[in-house]
């Protein structure tokens, strides 16, 4: 605290993001990072860009890559909205689209969800409610179905893993239409849900609501190329929704910074994009991997959320998730663990290269001997 502070930064309770350790080497599986390195035409892309005209500032509306994330998911450019990363673009849903002050309908997300949205709310003065997942951590939709300010949850949630039923997420997103609400689907690891075809990667998966944004004016999905697209480092994401939506993102955006993508990231992101083959061979072993360390948990007495992402939501009876967490770390491997009442007995890992997943399943082997 500091008598420089305003009473907004005062109650912030910002985002913790996962550890990124620059002492020592682990093997992270703490930020659902892609473990492998991302299509060599990005970096081709970034070299032929990094010259004189970086001189000029970038195009403030990322046209190419826009175009680029169009024709790859058959929608117009003018649907389509560029972020400095989808958290950039989630910050500007929350200001864009969700009422703030006093006597406002609160958003509603649920109770075990992306921790950033709590954030954003409280940043924004936008009231909010959460929603108890079930008991089986699935997304009751029939709690979202009354007045509200709108309702945003990723699908997979995070951090269960937990894919929703497409279908039914439409016929929330009619409801919420005739209250003239919005509903926003967080798509971050949608690319990893089951029967994604080659034509998705790295950009949306088979249960993705994107391709229903023309018959739906109030969806607006959000995705990101840092997970499928191996590309965190580079701050890239964008939003699909009809062209009201956008031009309410573009408005937040001129509000805030013209110029949220900069030449380098927009460049290096279109060539991602535009790169679905080298992706679609990445995503599937990620997926293998994914299967194959679930097994070896479920083997070892492990409960596993059954997850359509690039990462697992783990625990083990009579074991608490700090010790878990504390076991692995001694021996080099980062996970996230989440100290809420309802997800402190879980760890959420990651999936790696194979052998980062061999060397976490023995390492957590070890783990459970010795406590
Ligand atoms: N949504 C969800 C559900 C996430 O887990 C993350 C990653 N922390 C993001 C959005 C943000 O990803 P990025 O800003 O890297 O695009």
């Amino acid at each position: 605290m500091s008598v420089f502070w305003n009473s907004r930064v005062r109650s912030l309770k910002p985002y913790l993001p996962g550890e990124q350790p620059r002492d020592r080497k682990f093997i992270k599986l703490n930020t659902n990072e892609n473990p492998y390195p991302p299509s060599p035409r990005v970096t081709e892309a970034i070299a032929r860009t990094a010259g004189a005209d970086l001189r000029l500032y970038p195009d403030p509306a990322s046209t190419a890559l826009r175009e680029a994330i169009a024709e790859r998911t058959g929608v117009r450019p003018e649907q389509v909205f560029a972020g400095n990363g989808s958290d950039e673009v989630l910050a500007f849903v929350f200001a864009a689209f969700f009422e703030n002050g006093g006597t406002a309908e609160p958003v509603l997300f649920p109770d075990i969800t992306y921790s950033f949205y709590p954030v954003y709310a409280r940043l924004w003065g936008v009231p909010f409610e959460t929603v108890p997942l079930s008991a089986g951590f699935t997304l009751d939709l029939s709690a979202y179905r009354r007045p509200s300010g709108g309702v945003i949850f990723p699908n997979p949630n995070a951090p269960t893993g937990i894919l929703h039923d497409p279908a039914e997420l439409l016929l929330l997103a009619r409801d919420l239409a005739a209250r003239n609400r919005v509903l926003v689907v967080d798509e971050a690891y949608g690319v990893f849900a089951p029967g994604t075809g080659k034509a998705a990667f790295p950009l949306s998966g088979a249960a993705s609501l994107l391709p229903y944004i023309n018959e739906y004016p109030n969806i607006l999905t959000v995705h990101t190329f840092s997970k499928a697209g191996s590309l965190a480092g580079l701050r890239a994401g964008f939003a699909a929704g009809s062209e009201p939506l956008i031009a309410a993102l573009c408005r937040v955006r001129d509000s805030f910074n013209s110029y949220p993508l900069d030449a380098l990231a927009a460049a290096g992101a279109e060539a991602a994009a535009r790169d679905g083959e080298y992706y679609a061979e990445t995503t599937a072993r990620i997926i293998g991997t994914r299967e194959r360390t679930v097994s070896a948990l479920r083997d070892r007495g492990f409960e596993v959320l059954p997850s359509a992402a690039n990462f697992m939501f783990i625990r083990r009876p009579g074991k608490s998730g700090a010790a878990l967490f504390a076991g692995l770390r001694k021996r080099g491997i980062l996970a996230r663990h989440f100290n809420g009442p309802r997800t402190a007995d879980f760890l959420r890992v990651s999936a790696g290269t194979d052998s980062d997943m061999d060397f976490f399943v023995q390492a957590i082997t070890e783990t459970l001997e010795e406590t």
